[in-house]
């Protein structure tokens, strides 16, 4: 399954009904009240009348997709995603799901062991004990592979010949 079809799967459903009855709904109004103007004005183009709900139609059905995006990509993430869903729908101008974009965690990873999905803030894996990240042979914590040192006890990490001064 390719990386777009997977990203589509995690939208919930709720949200894809709600993007089609909402979308929809919309472009039906504003198309009769563009034909039909409240206040006995002349109708708005024939062109402004077929473009106006098709452009609505097109923004609210991706707004409410990305919104679902956002709910089911947090839910993946293990990230707060009833926080980041509320986010998404009451920030205006799509400020939400653009903040969600910039600060989502990591993927989680899967375990080598036993094939349990492991949040990336983890560096065992919860359901085997299994390191999934490198980590300090000294103090037991993650650390980067570019590291000559561990950031968190000071120790020189392996692989790196200590540094002379
Ligand atoms: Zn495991
Ligand atoms: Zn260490």
């Amino acid at each position: 399954m390719s990386k777009f079809q997977d990203n589509i799967r995690i939208i919930p459903r709720a949200a894809k009904v709600t993007a089609w009855i909402v979308s929809l709904g919309c472009a039906i109004l504003i198309g009769i009240l563009s034909t039909f103007p409240p206040d006995h004005s002349q109708p708005i183009p024939m062109v402004g009348r077929i473009l106006l709900p098709l452009l609505a139609f097109a923004v609210l059905f991706i707004y409410i997709h990305l919104i679902g995006y956002v709910n089911g990509d947090s839910k993946r993430r293990g990230m707060r995603h009833v926080m980041w869903t509320l986010l998404a729908i009451f920030i205006p101008d799509a400020i939400g799901i653009i903040l969600y974009f910039i600060l989502r965690d990591a993927m989680p990873v899967t375990c080598p062991s036993c094939g349990t999905s492991v949040l990336s803030k983890f560096t065992f894996c919860p359901n085997c004990g299994t390191s999934v990240k490198p980590t300090c042979p000294h103090c037991g914590k993650a650390v980067d592979l570019a590291w000559t040192h561990c950031a968190h006890c000071g120790s020189t990490l392996p692989g790196h010949i200590p540094r002379t001064a």
